[in-house]
């Protein structure tokens, strides 16, 4: 580690960090990004681990690939909202290589990452020679391809809270292909009580903005109602009239508008059925 952080010190802006090379050598082949010095995290061990600590949140270095999570029992049981998510991330031997560090730090706008970590409430470590800081997720990405990091710095550890005890999660994303990025996708959590009373939503839509958007506010009506009074399809509506949506070759922002409203809608009825006592995955 002290050897990344003096190279990445001593290069500044030529230098760039390579994970597991699945964003970063597509735009060094396209000339879209030329650093003159790579910094390779692969030997670094403590940036591999993935562990649950004293207060029960889980501990990810950087380095751990999207497969990992995907194939840990402790991730699946108490976050099972990250493996919802990861495994629409492309294909699997991309899922192989790539990292959930490369994904915060290349901040796609469609990337899952990003908003599971904005639905969990995640923390980012961040270290450079000069000492470490802790970024909360909603701060860490700023805009398209864009993140809080400076030169020198590099992102070190992921942790995500504590399991919510009573809580239900679901994901809905369209994309043209499997395995393609998302056009638009949506995350919801519930947290709900022994009377089936919601008592807290989250709700995260991604790849319709620059930057993936925590949008609770728009389930707060059904907060304190029973949850056979949840209306997706209202949701699904305030949600689209909530953002901003951009417009891109892939997809206009009307079209954009409506697929948000299709993957809220679905990720709240994805929520739903795995209520506590409905189905337990
Ligand atoms: C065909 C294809 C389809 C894809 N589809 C999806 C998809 O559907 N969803 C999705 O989310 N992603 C998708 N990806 C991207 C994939 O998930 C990448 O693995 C990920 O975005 C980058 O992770 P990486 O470890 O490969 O990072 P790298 O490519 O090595 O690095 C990416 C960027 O992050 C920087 N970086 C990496 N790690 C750190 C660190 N620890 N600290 C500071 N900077 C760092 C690098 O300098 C670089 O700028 C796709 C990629 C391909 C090729």
């Amino acid at each position: 580690m002290e050897e990344a952080l003096g190279l990445l010190q001593q290069h500044g802006d030529d230098a760039r960090v390579i994970a597991g090379g699945q964003s970063l050598v597509p735009a060094m082949n396209l000339r879209m990004a030329t650093p003159g010095m790579l910094v390779d995290l692969a030997g670094i061990d403590a940036l591999s681990a993935l562990d649950v600590a004293g207060d029960g949140s889980l501990i990810a270095g950087a380095m751990v690939t999207h497969n990992r999570f995907l194939r840990d029992d402790r991730v699946s049981s108490g976050w099972p909202a990250i493996g919802y998510a990861i495994r629409h991330v492309a294909h699997e031997q991309i899922r192989n290589r790539g990292t959930v560090g490369g994904s915060l730090c290349h901040a796609d706008p469609a990337a899952e990452w990003a908003a599971v970590c904005l639905l969990l409430d995640a923390e980012m470590q961040v270290m450079s020679r000069d000492g470490e800081r802790t970024v909360a997720a909603d701060s860490f990405i700023k805009g398209v391809y864009d993140t809080t990091l400076a030169p020198g710095e590099l992102l070190s550890r992921i942790r995500f809270p504590a399991p919510l005890r009573g809580w239900c999660w679901g994901f809905h994303e369209i994309a043209r292909r499997h395995g393609d990025f998302a056009l638009a996708g949506a995350l919801v959590g519930l947290g709900v009580d022994e009377n089936s009373v919601v008592t807290a939503a989250r709700l995260v839509v991604f790849a319709v903005e620059d930057r993936a958007r925590r949008l609770d506010a728009v389930l707060s009506d059904i907060v304190g109602r029973g949850v056979a009074e949840i209306d997706g399809e209202l949701a699904g509506l305030s949600a689209a009239a909530a953002i901003d949506p951009r417009s891109d070759l892939h997809a206009s922002a009307e079209l954009r508008s409506h697929l948000v409203h299709v993957c809220v809608m679905r990720a709240l009825a994805a929520a739903m059925e795995r209520l506590p006592g409905v189905r337990n995955e």
